[in-house]
């Protein structure tokens, strides 16, 4: 399956296997390796093959990078640089990711193990979310507020500070565009922690912002696990904001952590997201989108659609439609032509997707589909799984109510409109839902009446750089992308100017 074109580029922060002496932490401007000299091996999921080596940081060169973020942002060179001119450097940004769009594309199926062409479509969307902050870095300064005669107020917006980022596995550019882009724009300086098992398109990403003018010591690079450098740098005074995205779990101890400095926290975490299916909609398109919802990426999305809640009038006729496609899924190397669906990202990983199945049989869920690895002999190494379908399934279930995180999707039944309300609110997530109908009233008083963050009417998935995303209840804090999703990223400050201050003898 490999090619020379289809190995990882060669780059200074990826070392070959067995030669390993990388430099990829980024710090200050320069390619660094780690304090300890720690070396991590990234493997393919497609065969668990040796990728690269990168460097595995420490809290030392968590320390380094924070202290080379806090310098430059108290330099207060970056923060106070025309927000047009940060604006044109995210927008040289985007062209360069569309420049080397393909190269990237290779680099985070590699990683991650997802198709040639969904790493395309991530580094579009990551363009796109560039080039909205870019847009929006001089719009909006602050406004003037109404105030008392011979007063002038006025609330301006500045930066919050050194902004600490910590991504997941899933979509490692994707999720750090989100953060790293309106940050940029509002004049922070930042320290960027990936996934410790998918870090490769970030170095490259920090290739690129040099590329592109983002000044030393404002962007800064540190690989290594949550629980060294993730926990250093949400424990550290210096850092002033910390934004996540990752596991429930993990968001619950940052946000404690972050509690003893009193950080900024804003947390992206996982969902359990229904798909409503009522019976007026062309059963065809339903299941094909009900297929994309629980098994793009074999299942590794935040928002995946597993929770599938089907009208008791079509239900019989759905499951067996979408079973029969699930049974059919390709899967195999990203890399691979006319390839549905990569492995799941690691053989850890897999492992925690194969004890949910287990425990959805031993508590009552019928097995209607997948529930094993695939049989095909070229596939044994890699971590794959097969789709895995549900039926029969009780909103009490675990296999309901944990996210699973893989291509695993459970299957409940509802009778009335409000019942199907309540069932997709039987959630301790409220990151995502979709409804489908063809009666335009009903698909809006469903979308009124679901407490997620996003609802697709018609439709799972998309969204868009200009609309907030986040979560309701457990499946986070704050809001990334669009407006708030700058905001994140800025304080506001009152001015309020005396015009003609005259003595007021109150203690006279
Ligand atoms: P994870 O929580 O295991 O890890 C996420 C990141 O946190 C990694 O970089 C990890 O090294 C770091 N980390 C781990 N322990 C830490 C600690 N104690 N302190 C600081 N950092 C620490 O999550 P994951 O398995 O990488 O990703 C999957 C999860 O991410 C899923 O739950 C998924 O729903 C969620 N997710 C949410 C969104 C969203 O937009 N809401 C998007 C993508 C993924």
């Amino acid at each position: 399956m490999t090619g020379p074109d289809l190995r990882l580029p060669d780059k200074p922060y990826l070392a070959a296997p067995g030669t390993a002496d990388p430099t990829s932490n980024h710090i200050d401007g320069a390619w660094r390796a780690a304090a300890q000299g720690g070396t991590r091996d990234v493997l393919d999921p497609y065969d668990a093959s040796v990728l690269t080596v990168v460097s595995e940081g420490a809290a030392a060169d968590a320390e380094a990078a924070i202290a080379a973020a806090r310098a430059a942002f108290d330099r207060g060179e970056w923060s106070r640089r025309p927000a047009a001119e940060r604006g044109a450097i995210l927008g040289r940004i985007a062209d360069l990711l569309q420049r080397d769009r393909a190269e990237i594309a290779l680099m985070e199926s590699l990683d991650t193990g997802k198709t040639l062409e969904e790493g395309g479509i991530d580094v579009d969307d990551v363009t796109a979310v560039f080039r909205y902050y870019a847009g929006l870095a001089d719009k909006d300064a602050g406004r003037v507020v109404a105030s008392s005669e011979g007063v002038f107020s006025r609330v301006v917006y500045e930066p919050v500070g050194v902004c600490a980022m910590i991504t997941p596995w899933n979509y490692p550019l994707l999720q750090l565009s989100w953060k790293m882009a309106p940050a940029i724009a509002a004049g922070n300086t930042m320290v960027v922690k990936p996934s410790e098992i998918t870090p490769v398109t970030t170095c490259k990403l920090f290739e690129l912002c040099a590329e592109a003018g983002v000044p030393a010591g404002v962007a800064n690079l540190v690989l290594g696990t949550g629980a060294e450098v993730g926990a250093a740098l949400v424990e550290h005074r210096d850092v002033d904001l910390v934004s996540f995205t990752g596991g429930l779990a993990t968001g619950q101890r940052i946000m404690a952590a972050a509690a003893a400095t009193v950080k900024k926290v804003a947390l992206e975490l996982g969902g359990k997201n229904p798909n409503i299916v009522f019976p007026d909609v062309d059963l065809d398109t339903a299941v094909d989108y009900a297929m994309i919802a629980a098994f793009f990426h074999s299942g590794q999305v935040c928002s995946a659609g597993a929770r599938l809640v089907v009208h008791e009038d079509i239900h019989d006729e759905f499951v067996a439609e979408l079973c029969r496609r699930a049974e059919r899924v390709r899967l195999g190397c990203g890399r691979h032509e006319g390839v549905q669906c990569g492995p799941l990202v690691s053989a850890e990983h897999r492992a925690k997707v194969e004890a949910a199945v287990a425990r959805g049989i031993e508590e009552g869920a019928t097995l209607a589909a997948g529930g094993r690895r695939p049989d095909e002999p070229e596939l044994a190494n890699g971590f794959f799984y097969r789709p895995t379908v549900f039926t029969g399934c009780r909103g009490d279930m675990d296999i309901v109510q944990t996210e699973v995180f893989g291509p695993v999707v459970t299957v409940e039944t509802f009778r009335t409109e409000d019942e199907a309300i309540a069932i997709g609110n039987e959630t301790d997530y409220g990151l995502s839902g979709a409804v489908w109908t063809d009666d335009v009233g009903r698909g809006e008083r469903v979308a009124a009446g679901l407490r997620h963050g996003t609802v697709w009417i018609n439709d799972f998935g998309p969204y868009v750089p200009g609309a907030e995303w986040g979560g309701f209840k457990r499946s986070g804090v704050g809001r990334e992308l669009g407006h708030a999703g700058l905001d994140e990223y800025r304080e506001a400050k009152h001015i309020y100017r005396n015009l003609a201050p005259e003595p007021q003898r109150w203690f006279d």
